[in-house]
């Protein structure tokens, strides 16, 4: 696979906005050229120095700090530089209006990425990590792309499809000669391989989707009765304002989400509305809607008066609020004030140990993308296909295709239809 491209590419890799630097990048065959016209002659290779750069009539758009970086050794693969430029808009245009000038042209989302890519510098699961690193909000989701990052996930696809192939390459042995006498363990051992192979990559799917759920992170519903303080509660957590308090029962009409991070997890707590029955129509609407989003939460937290009774709910938290109204302690649920904030601490440490327990997974690197899943049920498919066949050649077949899929993981096959749509979720300038 080539990647050499003939475009040479620049983007601004730095964030929009009001910043101190602003951090240009250049990948491609004209690199050198274009920061030799900017800086007057090239600079020493992979070392930063300070230059003034110059538009094409001589004048001087900003003094930065530029960085040659000779390929291969680099990013892309190819000829690439730096320029940490002040990160005011008009140097920044100044800049780039010059690369164009020159004859470079801006960069599309996820270029760089993918020239990385094409010229074997990652594989598309490490690539795809590097857009979740990127994304990254928490420190578990960051610790989870750096770790795809290092490559054990893709060794792990790797290394599955490396097995497939031996045990292919034997089974063709089979078919292309059927007369020799080749062992007949050959058969039972490839056969066995198929079986063993299809084990782990079902056991690596029934993960409980810990690792994409860390990716994207988790929903908890909060519900309850009306006026038994959940808005009260989400804004207590949340430390913030987002629901809205109110004595009158049935107010929060709407399911009401916001966003917190509980045990370095991204989790979105809903309130789910009171969910009881009601003629207003715009009410009604905001308890289906409420009831359609707790049937898919990873968690239901039901909030309840501190004196009310309540029906164990399997598997998710009852938490009684209002405690500061009650006097002596109610240990078999969380008791809770969200006005006066007694033991919310405990609330917040129970919920995170739930969000971690959810996307925690220990031993070999987990899942974390839908685009996995989905080509690995593919090849766990072909592989029963194999496993079933009643001829060589149609087992062959079979291996081939389940091959096929653990390949378009990591990008080893067939991938020019998936290409596009993973590098266009990056960000201009990755
Ligand atoms: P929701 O309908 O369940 O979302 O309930 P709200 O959060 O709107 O609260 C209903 C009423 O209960 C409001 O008047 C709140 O001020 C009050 N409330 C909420 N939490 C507490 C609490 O911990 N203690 C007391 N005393 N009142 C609370």
């Amino acid at each position: 696979m080539s990647g050499a491209s003939a475009d040479t590419i620049f983007a601004l890799a730095s964030g929009a906005g009001r910043a101190a630097i602003a951090v240009l990048r250049i990948s491609g065959p004209e690199s050198a050229a274009a920061l030799t016209a900017l800086c007057g002659r090239l600079p020493p290779a992979r070392r930063a120095v300070a230059r003034a750069l110059r538009g094409a009539d001589g004048e001087v758009l900003d003094r930065a700090m530029v960085v040659w970086l000779p390929g291969p050794g680099t990013y892309t693969g190819e000829n690439c530089a730096e320029l940490f430029l002040h990160a005011g808009p008009a140097v920044v245009d100044a800049v780039a209006g010059a690369l164009g000038e020159l004859g470079l042209r801006p960069a599309e989302a996820g270029e760089f990425t993918r020239r990385a890519f094409l010229n074997g510098k990652l594989d598309l699961v490490e690539a795809e990590a590097v857009h979740d690193l990127v994304a990254a909000e928490t420190d578990a989701q960051r610790r989870q792309a750096l770790r795809q990052l290092d490559g054990a996930l893709g060794a792990l696809y790797r290394g599955w499809s490396e097995r497939l192939r031996l045990a292919l390459s034997r089974q063709e042995a089979l078919i292309d000669f059927p007369d020799e006498d080749l062992p007949p363990e050959v058969e039972a051992d490839l056969v066995g391989a198929v079986r063993a192979l299809r084990a782990e990559i079902a056991a690596h799917l029934d993960d409980g989707h810990r690792g994409e759920k860390l990716r994207e992170g988790l929903f908890f519903a909060i519900g309850g009765a009306p006026n038994v303080g959940k808005s009260s509660l989400i804004n207590a957590l949340a430390e913030r304002d987002v629901a809205i308090v109110s004595a009158l029962p049935g107010t929060t009409r709407d399911a009401i989400e916001c966003r917190v991070v509980l045990g370095g997890v991204p989790v979105t707590l809903v309130d789910t509305a009171g969910l009881r029955e009601t003629a207003d129509p715009i009410e009604a609407e905001g308890v289906r809607r409420a009831r359609a989003r707790a049937g898919s939460a990873d968690l239901v937290v039901t909030v309840i008066e501190a004196d009310a009774v309540f029906e164990p709910v399997s598997g998710g938290l009852v938490v009684a609020n209002k405690s500061d109204l009650r006097s002596d302690p109610r240990p078999e649920v969380i008791a809770v004030s969200a006005l006066t904030g007694e033991g919310l601490d405990v609330l917040r440490a129970r919920l995170a140990e739930r969000a971690v327990a959810l996307t925690q997974s220990g031993g070999p690197p987990p899942l974390t993308q839908a685009r996995h899943r989905v080509a690995l049920q593919t090849a766990g498919r072909w592989l029963g296909e194999a496993d079933d066949a009643a001829a060589p050649e149609l087992r062959g077949e079979a291996m081939r295709l389940a091959l096929r899929a653990l390949g378009s993981i990591t990008g080893q096959v067939g991938v020019e239809e998936i290409l596009d749509a993973i590098f266009r979720q990056f960000c201009i300038g990755k």
